[in-house]
């Protein structure tokens, strides 16, 4: 089982001016911050790091959506790190996000979900190298 996770505050979220209400949120639940920046990416980059996507409907969209605005990736450090980030952030859509998650409190729809998380622990090192390809944050198993 790997420590670590990718999370992602997405555009809706930033453009809300939320980050730090979010950021406070992971905090309290745990996590630690091994790498954070805020940037914008290009529909070619958005359309890497969404391959497994690529057939999906929504696709299209979503890649107009993650480049539309800034995005703060995150990577981060807690035990059991995928499932429990996963439970903090809440269902896909924020309607049906139990109350209290992230997405609950501050996404607008399915799209718009304010945050993304890693889905396994292959994925969570994968999209960690993807936006901190500085070594020393995947290999960090502490
Ligand atoms: N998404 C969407 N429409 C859908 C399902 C997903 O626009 O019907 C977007 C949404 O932003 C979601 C992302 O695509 O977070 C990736 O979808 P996935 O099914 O992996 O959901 P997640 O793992 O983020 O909960
Ligand atoms: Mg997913």
């Amino acid at each position: 089982m790997s420590n670590k996770t990718l999370a992602i505050i997405k555009p809706d979220a930033t453009a809300k001016n939320v980050s730090g209400e979010i950021i406070a949120a992971i905090q309290q639940a745990g996590f630690r911050i091994l790498g954070m920046k805020l940037t914008k990416i290009s529909p070619e980059v958005a359309g890497e790091f969404y391959a497994v996507h690529k057939e999906r409907p929504f696709y299209g969209e979503l890649i107009a959506y993650m480049t539309s605005g800034t995005i703060v990736p995150l990577a981060l450090q807690k035990d059991n790190a995928v499932e429990e980030f996963r439970k903090l952030i809440g269902a896909t859509d924020p309607k049906k996000a139990e109350a209290g998650t992230i997405r609950a409190r501050f996404g607008t729809g399915i799209e718009a979900n304010a945050i993304h998380g890693s889905d396994s622990d292959e994925n969570a090192l994968r999209e960690i190298g993807f936006f901190f390809p500085e070594s020393e944050i995947v290999a960090v198993n502490k």
